[in-house]
């Protein structure tokens, strides 16, 4: 008999064709109110769960004595709860390194939007208002020969630094649990101590993960330690930044600019404090949002599922301790 598998997100054509060949599948369109009680209607039944952007909790599991196999279709793990997953033995998997390129372009795009001031100055044609040549008062600052700080150096962190390098001739800081020995000798990056990288980058960018350790890892302390020439850019997750601290440094003027494509709640407030400082730019949580990466990422995600369904190690198991049970 097939395995009954919840999708709470919606897959191309093809991935569905896939899926409907191995498995019984309920589709669940949209997390609103009717999509959370149709969730909950099929979680007993359910022997794998593909989707994002949703808090699978331990409540909302118990409802789902049959799990075998969760497929996160993102690289981030921080809406599961993995100890929780591991000891039911239920396999967790992500999907890596399909996003890296694409969310590494986001970095870049932050990067190049907030330096140059993009957003603002086409914001300024839009309305009417390029009356005469523009002067100082609209000037940005260069990206290239800048110095590029990376917190996090991993897959994602990597491809900036390979951008940085070799595309604008950035010298490269970065800040990770380990010393990158081959990250060094490809993009001539230096390691450092997380405060003396705040001190030292002209671009502070965040790509780790959230954990328990990251959250908040950046709050008023470390932005007090960045200059006024500052810009930081966040692609990673929210919640690893006091917001509250980042507004009020934005609001001083004690940093630059930021690039933001991820917020403590989202999708972000409209009366966000973030939302009134023409030195943000702020976007929908678009890392690896194009349409190849996506379909990659679902892709991948399927891939993953059926091989836990079928018994067989997913390639990009989170948890392996639910393997060993
Ligand atoms: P990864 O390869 O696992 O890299 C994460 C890096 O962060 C690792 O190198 C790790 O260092 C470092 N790290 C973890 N905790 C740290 C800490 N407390 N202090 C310093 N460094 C720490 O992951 P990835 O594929 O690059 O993805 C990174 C994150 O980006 C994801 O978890 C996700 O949250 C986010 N992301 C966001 C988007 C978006 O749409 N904006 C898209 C994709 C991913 P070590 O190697 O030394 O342990």
């Amino acid at each position: 008999m097939k395995k009954s598998v919840v999708l709470y997100k919606k897959l191309s054509a093809p991935l569905m064709a896939r899926l409907h060949e191995h498995a019984e599948v309920t589709l669940i369109d949209a997390l609103d109110p009717p999509g959370l009680a149709k969730l909950r209607d099929a979680l007993p039944g359910a022997h794998g769960l593909l989707g994002a952007s949703l808090r699978l909790d331990a409540a909302l599991l118990d409802l789902a004595p049959q799990l075998e196999a969760v497929a996160s279709v993102s690289v981030g793990v921080d809406n599961y709860d993995i100890e929780y997953l591991t000891r039911r033995g239920i396999l967790l998997s992500n999907t890596p390194d399909v996003l890296t390129e694409t969310t590494a372009d986001t970095g870049f795009a932050l990067i190049l939007a907030t330096a140059r001031r993009v957003v603002e100055l086409a914001d300024m044609v839009r309305a009417g208002q390029w009356h005469k040549n523009i002067g100082p008062a609209h000037f940005g600052s260069d990206v290239h020969g800048k110095t590029l700080g990376i917190i996090g150096m991993g897959r994602i962190g990597e491809a900036l630094a390979q951008r940085g390098h070799f595309g604008f001739g950035m010298p490269v800081l970065y800040h990770s649990h380990s010393p990158k020995p081959q990250v060094e000798e490809r993009f001539g990056a230096q390691y450092r101590r997380l405060n003396d990288l705040l001190q030292q980058a002209d671009f502070v960018c965040l790509t780790l993960p959230l954990t328990a350790e990251t959250e908040r890892l950046i709050g008023a302390q470390e932005f007090a330690l960045m200059g006024p020439e500052t810009i930081f850019i966040n692609i990673s997750r929210g919640k690893v930044v006091d917001e509250a601290a980042l507004v009020e440094a934005l609001q001083q003027r004690t940093i630059r600019a930021a690039g933001l494509d991820v917020f403590e709640r989202e999708p972000l407030p409209h009366d966000s404090p973030l939302l009134r400082l023409n030195n943000v730019v702020a976007t929908p949580h678009i890392g690896s949002a194009t349409h190849e990466t996506r379909e990659a990422m679902a892709e991948c995600a399927v891939d993953n599922l059926l091989a836990a369904l079928a018994g067989q190690k997913p390639k990009n198991l989170v948890n392996p301790g639910a393997w060993m049970q």
